[in-house]
C-alpha cells in the first residue's frame, strides 16, 4: 500500500532531482496516480501550492512524523505536463533508469539561460503634454532627449535598438525619460523561429524552384484521410499503419490529416529521423500551415529547443516536426503523432531511459486520447505484425503517384566478376550504365552499404559467411584474429581458405567512401563526383550544401553511405548503383536480413523519381539471399513472410521480446562475477518455476567489450511476454539496490534492442 508520495512543485532541472515527500492521507490512498496535480502545503508559511505526483511508495525516506500532508487532488484542468509526468512514468517502469532520468526526457526543463528579449519604447505622455515637453527639451539644447522624443512623437513606438543604435540615445537618457512619465519600455519575450533561419540558409534558386501548389490528392490518398480521419475521432483511436511504397504519396496524407485536425482545434506532432528533416519537407508543412509549423533537431541549442516548447505551450503552434524528441511537444489538446519512416533505427533511443519512440508514442496517444499514425515503404517488423494482428489498422499504397514506375532492378553476382577476372569495386554491368547515363545528361547515385558492419568475414569467391552455429548471425572478427558470437559467446579461430570452397579470398570487407570516389574518377574522368558520408558532413551545413549542390546538377555522381538514401527528391537521377549489398546483412545482430531490406528498398526508391525511368543495379556475393532477391522485386509481402519465419523459429523479436542487460566495470573479474550472478538468479528463480518461459543466454562480452577501461559483460533474456521481461528487470533492480556488494558495478537495460551495447 503506497503511503508516501513523492511530488515536485517546480519543472526546472534541479527540482527534479529533489522530489518532496508527503504523506498520503487515508482518503486518497490508492487513488493517486504518477502526472496527478495535487495540492500541497509547501514552505515554512505552508502555503498551499500545486505539486506533480511522480512516484508512490511504501517507504518513508525521511521520518514520517515530519512529513506533510497531501491536501486534496487538484482537478481543476489536468495540465499537459500531467500527461508527461505520466508518461514519464510508463517510461521508467517499461525501460528502467530513473525517475529522474524519465523526467529529463519527457520535461521540456526550463533553463536558467534568459530567453531573448525585445524591448519597444512606446510614447506614455498624452501629445500635447509631450510636445510641451519636447519644446522645453529643445530650449535646455537636450539634443538626445531631444531625438528620442521627435521619434517617439513621430511613430509613438520604436525599437530599443533604433534608440540606442540609429538615434544614439544612452541607457541613462531612456531611463530619465522613462521615469518622467514620457515613455514606458515594454518587454517582450520572443521566440525564434528555426524555420527561418532554415530558410535564410537555404540557396535563393532553391526557394524558387521548390515552391508549388499542393498537389489534390488521389482516389486512394483520399481514401486513406477518410478512414484515418473517421478513427481519428473516434473513442479510443487504434494507430494505424500506412505501407505505402516510395514515392506514393504519403506525405500529402500526413498534411491532409493534419490539416484536418487542426481545423477541429487539434495539434499534431511530427516525427521524422533528422536525416530526413530537410529544407525540401519542412517547406511543404510550412506552405500548408505557416508560422504555425516549427522544428526541433539536434544542432539547436538547449535554449532554442525551449523556446519551441515554449510556443507549443502557449498555443502559438499547430505542428512540431522534429526527431524522437519532439514526441514531447507539450501540445495541450493533441490530435496526431504521426512517425514517418517507422523502422528507422533512430527512433530508439540510445541513452537510458532506451525508449522507443514508436512505443512511447502510443502510449502518449492513449493518455492524451489522439491517434497515432505510422508510415513506411518498408515497416519495420514488429509494426507489420500488430498490423497483421489487428492490433494496428493497416493501408496499403502500392503505386507511385500519377503511376510512375518502380525503378528496374537488377542483380549483379560479384561472384562472377572475380571469376571473369573483374577486381574493380564496380561491375562490368554498372560501368556501362554509369557510361550511358552520364551520356544522356542524367546523374547517378552509388550508395556503400555500411551500415551494421562490425568485422564480418566472408568468402568473395563464393559469398560464404561465417556465422555462429547456435544463432545464425554472423561471427565477428576480433582483434586477436578469433571469430566471436556475440550473443553466446561462441568462438573458432579465423580461417585461412573458405570451408565451402576452399579459396584463399576470405577476409573482412575493407573498401570505403573514399576508396570508390578514387576508382570513380579514374574510370570516368569527365564526370563531376561529389563524395557524401561521415567526413563530408561533419560541419554543420555539409549535409545540406552536398544535397542541394547535387540537387541543382552541379554533379553528375553522388556517392554516399547510408546519408544518400532519405531526404532529397532528384528527378534527374536515373541510375542507382548499390555497391556491396549484402554488407548490412552480415551484421552480427539478427537485425541484418531487415536492415537490408530497408536499406536496398529505400535506396532503390531514390531512382526515376521524376519523369524519367528509373533503373537500379544491385551488386552482391550473396544473390540468392532472399532480403536481397525480395528488395530487387520490391516485394514487402514476401519479405515479411519469410523473415517473420525467420524469426519464429530462432525467438527473436517481434516473436519473442527480447531484454538485453548490461553489466560494466573497472574491475575485470568483478563485472565477470557479477554478471554471472546476476544470471545465475534469474536462471535459479526459472528453475524453480517461477519465471515460465523465460530463455536467459550470456553472460557475453559486449560487441565492444572493453571501454576506456570499463569492462562489459551482456546478457540476454526472451520471453512471450514483454511484462516478464519487465518483472526480471524490476526484481534485478532491486536485488542491486539493495546489496552495498554492486556499488562496482553500473547496469543497463535495454528492451528489444535495435543495437548491441
Ligand atoms: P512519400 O511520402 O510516400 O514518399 P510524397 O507525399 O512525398 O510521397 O509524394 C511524392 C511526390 O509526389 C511529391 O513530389 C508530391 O508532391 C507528389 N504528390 C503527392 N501526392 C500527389 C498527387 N495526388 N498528385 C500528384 N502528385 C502528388
Ligand atoms: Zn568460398
Ligand atoms: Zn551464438
Amino acid at each position: 500500500m503506497a503511503e508516501y508520495a513523492n511530488i515536485i512543485i517546480d519543472i526546472s532541472l534541479e527540482k527534479l532531482d529533489r522530489p518532496f515527500q508527503y504523506l498520503v492521507p487515508d482518503r486518497l490512498v490508492g487513488k493517486l496516480e504518477p502526472g496527478m496535480v495535487v495540492q500541497v502545503p509547501f514552505g515554512n508559511g505552508n502555503r498551499i501550492t500545486r505539486g506533480y505526483v511522480i512516484g508512490l511508495t511504501g517507504e518513508a525516506e525521511y521520518d514520517p512524523g515530519k512529513l506533510k500532508e497531501i491536501r486534496a487532488v487538484d482537478s481543476s484542468g489536468v495540465a499537459v505536463e500531467a500527461q508527461l509526468i505520466a508518461l514519464a512514468a510508463w517510461i521508467r517502469e517499461q525501460y528502467g533508469g530513473t525517475m529522474s532520468q524519465a523526467l529529463k526526457t519527457v520535461l521540456p526543463i526550463r533553463q536558467k539561460a534568459a530567453a531573448k528579449q525585445k524591448r519597444t519604447l512606446r510614447l506614455l505622455m498624452p501629445m500635447e503634454e509631450a510636445r510641451a515637453e519636447l519644446s522645453e527639451s529643445v530650449r535646455r539644447k537636450r539634443r538626445a532627449q531631444v531625438r528620442l522624443m521627435q521619434a517617439l512623437i513621430e511613430h509613438e513606438a520604436i525599437s530599443y535598438e533604433t534608440a540606442t543604435k540609429a538615434l544614439r540615445v544612452t541607457a541613462s537618457v531612456i531611463r530619465a525619460l522613462e521615469e518622467r512619465g514620457f515613455l514606458k519600455v515594454e518587454i517582450q519575450k520572443v521566440w525564434r523561429n528555426p524555420i527561418h533561419e532554415m530558410e535564410e540558409g537555404s540557396r535563393k534558386e532553391e526557394r524558387k524552384t521548390r515552391r508549388k501548389e499542393a498537389p489534390s490528392l488521389n482516389a486512394v490518398q483520399q481514401q486513406i484521410v477518410q478512414e484515418v480521419t473517421a478513427e481519428a475521432e473516434g473513442e479510443a483511436p487504434r494507430p494505424c499503419l500506412i505501407h505505402g511504397v516510395t514515392g506514393s504519396g504519403k506525405t500529402a496524407v500526413y498534411i491532409e490529416l493534419i490539416a484536418r485536425a487542426v481545423e477541429r482545434g487539434q495539434q499534431a506532432i511530427v516525427l521524422i529521423p533528422e536525416i530526413a528533416l530537410t529544407y525540401q519537407t519542412v517547406m511543404r508543412f510550412y506552405e500548408r500551415f505557416g508560422e504555425r509549423v516549427s522544428i526541433l533537431n539536434s544542432r539547436m541549442s538547449a535554449g532554442e529547443r525551449y523556446d519551441q516548447f515554449m510556443r507549443a505551450k502557449n498555443g502559438e503552434l499547430d505542428v512540431m516536426i522534429g526527431p524522437r524528441s519532439a514526441l514531447f511537444t507539450p501540445f495541450s489538446n493533441l490530435g496526431y503523432i504521426i512517425i514517418d519512416e517507422e523502422h528507422e533505427n533512430s527512433y530508439k533511443s540510445e541513452t537510458t531511459p532506451r525508449y522507443h519512440a514508436r512505443e512511447a508514442a502510443r502510449q502518449r496517444a492513449k493518455i492524451c486520447g489522439a491517434a497515432l499514425v505510422l508510415g513506411s515503404a518498408t515497416p519495420s517488423l514488429e509494426s507489420y505484425y500488430l498490423a497483421r494482428q489487428g492490433e494496428y489498422r493497416l493501408f496499403e499504397m502500392t503505386e507511385r503517384v500519377e503511376k510512375r514506375p518502380l525503378p528496374l532492378s537488377e542483380i549483379i553476382d560479384l561472384r562472377e566478376e572475380l571469376k571473369q577476372g573483374n577486381r574493380s569495386i564496380l561491375s562490368g554491368r554498372l560501368q556501362e550504365l554509369m557510361e550511358e547515363s552520364l551520356l544522356a545528361g542524367q546523374q547517378i547515385m552509388l550508395f556503400l552499404n555500411r551500415r551494421g558492419v562490425a568485422g564480418f568475414v566472408s568468402c568473395r569467391a563464393c559469398g560464404h559467411v561465417f556465422k555462429c552455429p547456435h544463432c545464425d548471425v554472423s561471427l565477428s572478427q576480433h582483434n586477436d584474429g578469433r571469430l566471436v558470437c556475440h550473443y553466446c559467446g561462441y568462438q573458432q579461430p579465423m580461417e585461412k581458405t573458405c570451408p565451402e570452397c576452399g579459396s584463399k579470398y576470405v577476409g573482412g570487407f575493407k573498401a570505403g567512401t573514399q576508396k570508390i570516389e578514387q576508382v570513380v574518377k579514374e574510370r570516368f574522368p569527365k564526370a563531376r563526383v561529389l563524395r557524401m558520408d561521415f567526413d563530408t558532413t561533419r560541419n554543420k551545413d555539409g549535409y545540406e550544401k552536398i544535397l542541394s549542390a547535387f540537387g541543382s546538377h552541379e554533379a553528375d555522381i553522388l556517392i554516399g553511405t547510408q546519408m544518400i538514401v532519405k531526404g532529397h527528391d532528384f528527378p534527374d537521377v536515373t541510375l542507382v548503383g548499390i555497391l556491396a549489398a549484402d554488407l548490412s546483412l552480415n551484421s552480427s545482430d539478427f537485425h541484418g536480413p531487415e536492415r537490408t531490406f530497408q536499406l536496398l528498398t529505400q535506396a532503390a526508391g531514390r531512382a526515376g523519381r521524376g519523369e524519367l525511368p528509373g533503373h537500379v543495379v544491385i551488386q552482391t556475393y550473396q544473390p540468392e539471399n532472399y532480403s536481397i532477391r525480395l528488395a530487387a522485386r520490391q516485394d514487402y509481402q514476401a519479405f515479411y513472410e519469410q523473415e517473420i519465419a525467420y524469426r519464429r523459429m530462432m525467438n527473436y523479436p517481434p516473436a519473442r521480446h527480447m531484454l538485453q542487460m548490461l553489466v560494466a566495470s573497472k574491475d575485470q573479474l568483478y563485472a565477470e562475477m557479477t554478471a554471472e550472478l546476476l544470471e545465475n538468479k534469474v536462471q535459479k528463480a526459472v528453475a524453480d518455476g517461477k519465471l515460465p518461459g523465460m530463455t536467459v543466454l550470456g553472460p557475453t562480452n559486449a560487441a565492444v567489450a572493453k571501454v576506456k577501461d570499463v569492462y562489459k559483460k551482456v546478457l540476454y533474456f526472451k520471453h512471450e511476454e514483454y511484462s516478464m521481461l519487465v518483472r526480471v528487470k524490476d526484481a534485478l533492480e532491486l536485488f542491486i539496490q539493495k546489496h552495498k556488494e554492486f556499488q562496482m558495478i553500473t547496469v543497463q537495460f535495454d528492451f528489444n534492442p535495435m543495437n548491441g551495447f
